[in-house]
């Protein structure tokens, strides 16, 4: 976990079920005591969800629909922490053993400090109904935000969060992606800057894969025939065609497009393997530098893959 995370200690459940009462139908209690959540019950972290985001970042209203992707907010947190890092010119540390360019070793343009990561604007490619990463990004850094996403269901709950907390509305604002195969084509507009990009892409590539994940997810707790998704999220926000790879090269060819316009380009990359895939495709375009910075721990290792020409 970054060194900034907040999250860095273990949730105390029972103040957290003080914040949002309903989180308390769904303690149990681990073998050695203690009190904690049944995360099998979908419900379990958009409760959690909105008793972190109340406490921690005074948020007044956040909620989902039942169907949709429930992001866990600390792993989240990561990501945002990560690109301020690169941001900021400090992501050395976290570099990869991998050979990659001199260049991306460097700071951005004359080094920034803490203070010049304030104030910057970033994309959020498939921002989801729950608008976690601008939230984040908001209230963390004052960073501002355009967010996209080709779901209209997802981009509406979205809206209706930034409208009940004005200050997350002044500073974000949602665009809607209409052609599923485009990432940054349609949504940045003409001589729009944008300081960096980040996105965490669909990984499955077909709406009957996504129920098949679930299924196993579902075996593996012992519950055979439960009806939903316990990590949330419907199909249609979960596939892209080809999946997460080739979800990441669209994205790295079409950002050449876009080179002029946009500082740091940043993807999660959820498997090592297809880390490989989007290196292979980053050394096809002239002039890109990129470094990979590691995030996450435990079981949650992910890696974020940043470039820029
Ligand atoms: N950012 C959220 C949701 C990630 S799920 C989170 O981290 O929890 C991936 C999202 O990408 C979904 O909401 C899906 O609808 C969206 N998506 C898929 N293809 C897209 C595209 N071409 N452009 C923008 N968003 C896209």
């Amino acid at each position: 976990m970054h060194h900034k995370n907040r999250y860095q200690a273990p949730h105390d459940f029972p103040a957290l079920a003080r914040v949002v009462p309903a989180l308390s139908n769904h303690f149990i209690t681990t073998p050695d005591g203690r009190t904690s959540l049944d995360f099998a019950h979908p419900e379990t972290v958009r409760l959690l969800n909105q008793a972190l985001l109340k406490r921690d970042y005074g948020l007044k209203h956040w909620d989902i629909p039942k169907g949709n992707l429930c992001p866990g907010v600390p792993g989240r947190l990561d990501y945002i922490h990560a690109v301020a890092d690169l941001l900021e010119g400090n992501f050395t540390a976290h570099k990869t053993n991998s050979p990659r360019s001199q260049d991306a070793d460097k700071a951005p343009s004359g080094g920034q400090s803490d203070s010049m990561a304030q104030g910057l604007i970033g994309l959020d490619i498939g921002t989801g109904a729950s608008l976690i990463y601008p939230i984040l990004g908001v209230k963390e850094y004052g960073w501002r935000f355009v967010a996209t996403d080709i779901d209209a269901t997802s981009l509406k709950v979205a809206g209706a969060i930034a409208k009940f907390n004005p200050e997350l509305a002044g500073k974000i604002i949602l665009r809607r992606q209409t052609d599923r195969q485009a990432i940054f084509k349609h949504v940045i507009l003409p001589h729009e800057h944008l300081d960096f990009t980040m996105c965490n892409p669909p990984f499955f590539s077909a709406p009957d894969e996504v129920e098949l994940a679930a299924r196993k997810k579902w075996a593996k707790l012992g519950k055979e025939n439960a009806p939903v998704l316990n990590f949330g999220g419907k199909p249609n926000e979960l596939w892209t065609p080809g999946g997460e790879p080739d979800f990441l090269r669209r994205m790295i060819r079409e950002s050449a497009d876009f080179k002029d316009q946009v500082g740091w380009f940043t993807t999660l990359v959820s498997k090592k393997g297809y880390l490989k895939i989007a290196e292979i495709e980053l050394g096809k375009l002239r002039s890109a530098t990129h470094t990979v910075i590691n995030i996450g721990q435990g079981g949650k290792r992910r890696r974020v893959l940043a470039w820029k020409f």
